[in-house]
């Protein structure tokens, strides 16, 4: 072949290479309006029925010299890569992303503002187990300037032969206590029938670690309007978490609060990792309001007020901790809930008074 020819036959690839280019930007701007359709429609940005016809009929008219395996590879690479521009767009897209509401999201618990600069304290018992063991917790939360209550009615426990919670009775005992008190109250609902029930007596709906993906949990506590907490995973990643936070928040609740618990990891000197890295990376990704939970992350007493400050350092909104008159009798947790002088003390390491 004469070197003009080769030359002249270049400049034809090279041009409809740059044909292609052209008409493969068009095909990817067209899919990803396709993607927005499917999201406003909420249908599923894949349809591997859509897919295997439009292969079908690329196949019945090729004339080669392709042969039609090859076909289908080349094509099925294009249409692989539109999905996933499509999938990239709906991440950018999250209702909890920063990308898509600039400002801090502030959960109202009553005339309580939470991530609205102020940080707040949780504290509470692990369980409600009697209406005296909260009562003499909600005294001594009122006296020191707490707010909000936390304890568990319904408890999510390893094992079946292990404190399974008063249920509803531990609910009407935290609304009596509180409505006594003041105080706003804060409870783990682990059945999607639940939820509209316990909206009646609590302030906030727990969803806890091991619900983190009970996804038709996720979608009732969405459905109502009472502020959720969400705890994360027990070996969740940041991206699971707050996927989790979008079942509920696109159900039309934005009433949303993440809570870092700790992670699983190989380290025993903990119960889990305290992932105080996931404050900062949460509140950059979202703006949703981040609390911390230094009881169940670390488990231990004596570390809790400086992983507590850590945590309000990296910028949480707020943060928990299990408090009990008598923890060594306590029905679950005994060993890491603290008594009145430790929580006191405690407070006075924090600073996190009223
Ligand atoms: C709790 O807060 O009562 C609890 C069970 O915690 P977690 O879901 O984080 O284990
Ligand atoms: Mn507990």
């Amino acid at each position: 072949m004469s070197h003009g020819k080769m030359e002249e036959l270049r400049g034809r690839l090279d041009s409809v290479n740059l044909q292609l280019l052209e008409l493969l930007s068009e095909r990817a701007r067209i899919a990803q309006e396709i993607g927005q359709e499917k999201e406003k429609q909420g249908v599923p940005k894949y349809d591997p029925v859509r897919e295997k016809k439009m292969l079908d009929e690329l196949v019945a008219l090729n004339k080669g010299p392709f042969d039609n395996e090859t076909i289908r590879h080349l094509f099925k690479q294009v249409f692989q890569a539109s999905l996933k521009l499509q999938q990239t767009d709906h991440v950018k897209h999250l209702l909890v992303s920063r990308k898509r509401h600039k400002e801090d999201t502030v959960v109202s618990v009553g005339d309580i503002a939470v991530g609205g600069g102020k940080p707040i304290l949780v504290a509470g018992p692990c369980s409600v187990e009697s209406y005296e063991q909260v009562r003499k917790t909600a005294a001594v939360l009122k006296a020191s300037g707490i707010s909000v209550m936390r304890g568990g009615a319904f408890k999510p426990r390893t094992s079946p032969y292990d404190f399974q919670g008063l249920g509803v009775e531990g609910l009407k005992i935290l609304k009596e206590v509180a409505s006594e008190f003041g105080l706003k109250t804060i409870s783990e609902i682990v059945d999607p029938a639940h939820v509209e029930l316990a909206c009646e007596y609590i302030d906030v709906i727990q969803i806890g670690a091991r619900n983190m993906q009970n996804f038709e949990l996720l979608k009732a506590a969405g459905d109502v309007r009472t502020p959720v907490l969400l705890k994360r995973g027990l070996a969740a990643t940041i991206d699971e978490f707050l996927h989790s936070a979008e079942y509920i928040v696109s159900r039309g609740n934005t009433q949303v609060m993440l809570i870092e618990r700790g992670i699983r990891t190989y380290e025993r000197a903990t119960r889990n990792t305290l992932d105080i890295s996931a404050v900062p990376i949460l509140k950059l990704e979202s703006h949703l309001p981040v609390l911390v939970d230094v009881t169940h992350s670390t488990g231990r007493k004596d570390i809790m007020g400086p992983c507590a400050r850590a945590a309000l350092a990296a910028g949480a909104d707020g943060v928990m901790v299990e408090v009990h008159p008598d923890p060594a009798t306590a029905l679950s947790d005994a060993a890491q809930q603290m008594n009145f002088d430790e929580f006191r003390r405690f407070l006075e390491e924090v600073g996190l008074q009223a």
